[in-house]
């Protein structure tokens, strides 16, 4: 008995020790006192000296190597030395391109989430939503207006352009500028508003709000902020704030996308003429592709390779990746020729040139940034990451439920709502998620970048995540709306969703690579609390410094792991129980457990794949990929949570909250357990899974019935409805397709009492509903309906008939008018252009 409880004690000792991350020393003292207290008797109160010879020895053997360890030059020669030597052997080299990525941006929540214990409070420092008065007056007013200009039909089929009046109050009311500063011109607001901006403008026109997001994100007007010279910010900033320059950033090429390092655009140091005078610049040589706002740009924002064969810089042959800034009419830049993207209508297209002479003064921030492109490009990706595709994710969503819920509310067959079939609960339950979560992601992250933030893997989230659940909820507001959505016309107002949404996926970072590659990859080191550091110390050449270093790092996160294996166990056996929640989280402190829980899963398995696949990671993209997602389901459901309390936790967004968490937590553990599943190494696959599902898989996906109540707050035009569909554009003209919807759906919801008599009547032959029969006036010449009843479905069944509705033309109508007789698809009138380098002209 006594022995068991020594045992019991030991056990609690050590995941007491394990859990708090005790030192090396404090492992050490605890050994030596468990072996004092069991081999002098203490325990039971008869105390003896200590045992000696073998078994004495084996006793003490804990804590004698671990008191060995814990000094330092002993644990270096033994213990870390040989550690740091290896993993300094085996480490690829890290190029400058990728260390300059891993170094851009900043970590924040997302540490939290690899630290296995998320300090809510972090999380709720972050503030709500604020706008300023000016912000908020912005967005009711100027981009209100500007969504009501918009003809979707007219833009994407009519005439393939942004019309100019729409560019004119673009430009007149600083849209293109909302990321300049007041001091130069631009209306300098927050990420927050820039973020809920670009949303409205996007639930209204896909293409609108490219022409926006461009010169917001990494358009050069932000590389001109940050790191132009001053002359640059006072020439350039006001005319780009005002449109007077339109911008477009060309780094892609045919032969360098998603590995845009490697482009091969070359610029060589060099002396020319230029406005008559000899000065010092650059010859350059590109061919660019997929750049938006390309055909229209009057600024070309240039990436290409700076080489200095003769020194002139004095920063050696090799510069690196520069960026400049050339005005489009400048000699020898080819420019205006259109892709046609999806079938969309903003304006896209190549540029290319070839031994075109720049003045050095051209080169962003000047002679003194040549070389430092990258670098500047990685920071304010991951600002602008973290809000265009973000805000469009968001915002997509949200229309695409909105519309979706008032058309399933409003078409009805088999005598029944669409939106109330149990089939089509299923895509509106998505929907609905998506719509919450998105936003919750969207508000929580622009937030952060309003306080000055730049999160480069929280960013990287948000851009895959958004955009791929918007994918689906397009595709599932598709589905409910069948031919209706397929049909595209004048009253189709999800088609432009459609054909864009392939767009959003594959730039800034196509989502593939950015899951599988960029999110946990970069995250395990920028997030990971130790692995930076033993990285960074194994690459410093002074080997003494790089192994002291090392040594504090690697102590560190031996601690580390042990406190994620014992509490993730721990975390795991008692369902959560014990997982710290927040002050005031009522109603939610189950899901801040199961949060707390989670995170400590994933920080382990985290580290445990990094220790063992180490340089490995790169190309184990599956099991890269999966973390990502549990990655991303723990910071979605972290945003979730917040969201909830930002809003005053809306008694019927209860529900909503549980569904969200419920599924969130359920593909986190199948991203977890399918890492597990396919862990190279068996032995780990068993300790992890023992680890990490000691009783089985705990998490189920919301229930059906779950998904029920939701649904039917969702199709109900009310405060959840608006809630879900919040800042996005919604007309109420029943001339336009989604302001008739609107209308519509009210009245149909109104009328449904009538309609129900009607339908009994209907049903029991009493009325007769074919074409030719006034099937109203019999009912109300019945008495089955009032006078009232009868004019109130009369006026449901005219804008029923409209909704549903799809627009037919004439043959000759649909004819593409970018297919001129005499055109191909090289060049003008049906010849290659063979001033084009090859490549180009070869697409
Ligand atoms: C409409 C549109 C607008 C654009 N606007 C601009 C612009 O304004 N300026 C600009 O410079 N560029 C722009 N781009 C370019 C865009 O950034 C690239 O298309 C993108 O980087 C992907 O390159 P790619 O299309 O050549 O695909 P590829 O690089 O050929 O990729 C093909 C597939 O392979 C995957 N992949 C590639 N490498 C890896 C890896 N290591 N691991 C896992 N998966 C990988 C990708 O995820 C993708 O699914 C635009 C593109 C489009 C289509």
């Amino acid at each position: 008995m006594v022995a068991l409880i020594f045992v019991v004690a030991c056990v609690v000792a050590v995941f007491a020790l394990a859990i708090r991350r005790a030192s090396i020393e404090t492992w050490a003292i605890a050994a030596a006192a468990a072996a004092l207290i069991w081999q002098t008797g203490l325990i039971d109160g008869r105390f003896h000296a200590p045992a000696l010879g073998l078994s004495g020895l084996i006793g003490w053997l804990p804590a004698i190597v671990l008191g060995l360890l814990s000094i330092a030059s002993l644990r270096r020669s033994w213990l870390t030395g040989p550690v740091y030597h290896g993993i300094k052997k085996a480490l690829p080299r890290v190029s400058d391109t990728e260390s300059q990525a891993l170094e851009a941006g900043t970590i924040g929540f997302d540490a939290e989430i690899f630290s296995g214990r998320p300090s809510w409070e972090r999380l709720r420092a972050v503030p709500p939503i604020v706008l300023t008065e000016e912000e908020r007056a912005f967005l009711d007013g100027p981009t209100a207006e500007l969504c009501a200009m918009i003809d979707d039909w007219k833009i994407r089929h009519g005439e393939r352009e942004i019309p100019d009046e729409i560019w004119d109050f673009a430009k007149r009311h600083g849209f293109l500028g909302m990321l300049i500063s007041k001091q130069h011109g631009g209306l300098g607001f927050s990420a927050q508003a820039q973020s809920l901006i670009l949303g409205k403008i996007a639930s209204r026109s896909a293409d609108v709000v490219t022409i926006v997001m461009v010169p917001n994100s990494l358009g050069p007007g932000e590389l001109i902020e940050k790191y132009g010279t001053d002359e640059q910010k006072h020439y350039y900033l006001p005319r780009l704030a005002k449109g007077i320059d339109v911008p477009c950033f060309s780094l892609t090429g045919p032969t360098s996308g998603s590995d845009a390092a490697t482009m091969s655009d070359i610029g060589w140091v060099t002396r020319g003429i230029h406005d008559g005078k000899d000065v010092l610049g650059i010859r350059l040589s590109w061919d660019k592709r997929y750049i938006t706002l390309g055909p229209k740009a009057t600024l070309v924002g240039l990436a290409f390779h700076l080489f200095d064969p003769e020194n002139i810089l004095g920063k050696g042959e090799d510069i690196g990746i520069t960026v400049a800034l050339i005005p489009a009419d400048h000699p020898g830049v080819n420019i205006g020729r259109r892709h046609l993207p999806s079938g969309a209508a903003f304006p896209n297209g190549p540029n290319w040139g070839k031994d075109v002479f720049i003045p050095m003064e051209w080169v962003i921030g000047g002679q003194r940034m040549a070389g430092n492109g990258w670098r500047m490009l990685m920071e304010c990706l991951a600002a602008g990451r973290a809000i265009s595709l973000p805000s469009s994710g968001a915002a997509g969503a949200k229309a695409m439920l909105r519309f979706t819920t008032a058309y399933g509310r409003i078409r009805k067959q088999f005598g029944l709502a669409v939106a109330k079939m149990e089939g089509l609960e299923e895509p509106l339950t998505r929907m609905i998620e998506t719509a919450y979560v998105n936003e919750a992601g969207r508000a929580v992250t622009a937030a952060m970048v309003s306080t000055g933030e730049k999160p480069s893997v929280i960013s990287a989230i948000m851009k895959y995540q958004s955009t791929e659940r918007l994918r689906q909820s397009v595709n599932d507001a598709m589905d409910l709306h069948g031919g209706r959505g397929i049909c595209d016309g004048p009253s189709n107002y999800l088609q432009s969703a459609y054909q864009m949404v392939p767009v959003g996926i594959t730039v800034e970072g196509a989502n593939i690579l950015t899951r599988s590659l960029i999110t946990f990859a970069q995250g395990a080191l920028r997030s990971h609390p130790y692995l930076f550091a033993e990285i960074k110390a194994c690459q410093d050449p002074d080997t003494k410094r790089g192994l002291a270093a090392f040594d504090t790092a690697f102590r560190n996160h031996i601690s580390f792991s042990l406190s994620n294996a014992f509490g993730a166990f721990a975390h795991n056996i008692t369902g959560g129980l014990f997982a710290p929640v927040p002050e005031k989280a009522y109603g939610t402190a189950e899901w801040y457990r199961q949060l707390g829980r989670a995170s400590r899963n994933f920080a382990l398995v985290a580290d445990v794949t990094v220790a063992i696949l180490g340089g490995g990671l790169k190309t184990r993209q599956k099991l890269t990929g999966r973390l990502a997602d549990a990655l991303s389901e723990l910071y979605l459901l972290a945003c979730t949570l917040k969201r909830y309390e930002d809003d005053g936790k809306p008694a019927n967004d209860r529900l909503i909250v549980e569904l969200a968490a419920r599924n969130g937590l359920y593909r986190f553990q199948q991203a977890i357990g399918g890492t597990i599943d396919n862990f190279p190494n068996v032995f780990v696959r068993i300790l992890l899974r023992a680890l990490v599902f000691p009783f089985g898989r705990p998490y189920k996906p919301a229930n059906d019935r779950l998904g029920h109540e939701v649904v039917k707050l969702a199709i109900q035009p009310g405060e959840v409805r608006d809630r879900l569909t919040r800042e996005i554009y919604i007309s109420r003209d029943v001339n336009d397709p989604t302001g008739l919807l609107e209308v519509t759906m009210e009245k149909v919801v109104a009328a449904e009492e009538a309609e129900r008599k009607l339908d009994r009547a209907i049903r029991s032959g009493a009325v007769k509903r074919f074409h030719g029969i006034d099937w109203l006036a019999d009912a109300e010449r019945l008495g089955i309906l009032t006078t009232a009843e009868a004019g109130q479905l009369r006026e449901v069944e005219a804008l029923t008939a409209r909704v549903i509705a799809v627009d037919h033309f004439d043959p000759a109508e649909l004819k593409p008018h970018y297919m001129k007789p005499g055109h191909n698809m090289l060049g003008a009138q049906g010849s290659a252009d063979v001033s084009r380098p090859r490549s180009a002209a070869a697409e």
